[in-house]
């Protein structure tokens, strides 16, 4: 079923999922006008959403057959499977087109387009990388994979979501690797500030004051971001400016220092300890992104 709509206002669509985000996207469809349907496995959840003039549907299988475009937005793929693979819903789907926004890995949305094909089921992958504020706005971001003339067809109305959106290629799995790999720094920088929280409570100093020298050191990260991205690609790790070695013996300040408050270091552990392999191999005199090398290298079959 194509849906080759170039005017959101004359678009509809159905949203499965009315967690904060579900929510969020619902909305921003209704602030621009798009007929917008909306479903959820708890009922209750879309009350503000009818309020505002969605449509409610009484089941999952009423609300794929309400529009030719179906964005999924729950918990992960166990979640999405269950409510997309039941046989009514899947037989509902067949022909129209699917987005599913919701976070798991690329196999699970490599297994996702499988199950598409399969089924007569148009297939998008996505991620959405930024918080329920940022959409409807310009800040917000969305990452797209799969079939490229999909894409196209439905660019119009997800648009209307705000912000950047991206499609990064055919492969279904490479939105959901993007995801990952950019949720890896989000979680390993929210630990790293949980714990240096934790660490200079210890020692007397407040969050609060910490916070604006923890956002200069946060700022130091982009332009390295895309210096280092170089040196990986190109598979020079440079370590003349900030060796691994002087590196590893900060990391062991910091491993020191906490355990000494009783405070547990296990991750600063783990990163001394990929640290001090690369110097065990002879690259001591690398600069630190040479651990991404070391990782790639070691990863189990
Ligand atoms: P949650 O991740 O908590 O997802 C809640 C939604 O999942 C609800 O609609 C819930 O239904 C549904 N759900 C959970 N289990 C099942 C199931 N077995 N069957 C059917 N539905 C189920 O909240 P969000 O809305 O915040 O997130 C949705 C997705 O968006 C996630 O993948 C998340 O990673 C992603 N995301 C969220 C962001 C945010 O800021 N919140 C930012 C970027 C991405 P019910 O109400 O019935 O429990």
């Amino acid at each position: 079923m194509s849906t080759n709509v170039t005017d959101p206002a004359s678009a509809s669509v159905t949203v499965l999922g009315l967690g904060p985000m579900g929510r969020a996207l619902a909305g921003a469809f209704l602030e621009a006008g798009v007929r917008t349907t909306v479903w959820n496995r708890t009922p209750g959840r879309d009350a503000g959403l009818v309020a505002r003039g969605a449509l409610r549907a009484a089941s999952a299988e009423e609300a794929v057959a309400a529009s030719g475009l179906v964005v999924v937005c729950v918990v992960n793929y166990d979640a999405s499977d269950a409510i997309l693979r039941s046989d009514s819903v899947t037989d509902a789907l067949k022909g129209r087109t699917v987005v599913n926004l919701s976070a798991d890995t690329p196999d699970r949305a490599r297994d996702t387009g499988d199950w598409a094909a399969r089924h007569g089921v148009r297939y998008l992958d996505g991620a959405i990388m930024t918080p329920t504020p940022t959409i409807g706005t310009p800040d917000a971001v969305f990452l797209y994979s799969g079939p490229a003339d999909l894409y196209a067809e439905h660019r119009p109305v997800l648009d209307v979501l705000g912000g950047a959106h991206t499609h990064l290629g055919e492969d279904i799995g490479r939105a959901a690797a993007y995801d990952l790999a950019l949720l890896d720094i989000f979680w390993t920088a929210m630990g790293g500030w949980a714990h240096a929280v934790a660490l200079a409570r210890a020692e007397g100093v407040s969050a609060r004051e910490l916070a604006p020298f923890a956002q200069g050191i946060a700022a130091i990260l982009p332009p390295l971001f895309e210096e280092f991205a170089g040196d990986v690609d190109s598979g020079t790790y440079s370590g003349e400016l900030n060796p691994i070695t002087s590196g590893a013996s900060t990391m062991a300040h910091i491993v020191h220092a906490s355990e000494a408050h009783g405070i547990e270091a296990s991750v600063m552990r783990a990163i001394e300890g990929q640290a001090r392999r690369v110097i065990g191999l002879g690259h001591g005199t690398d600069g630190f992104m040479r651990v991404a090398e070391m990782l790639g290298r070691t990863r189990r079959p």
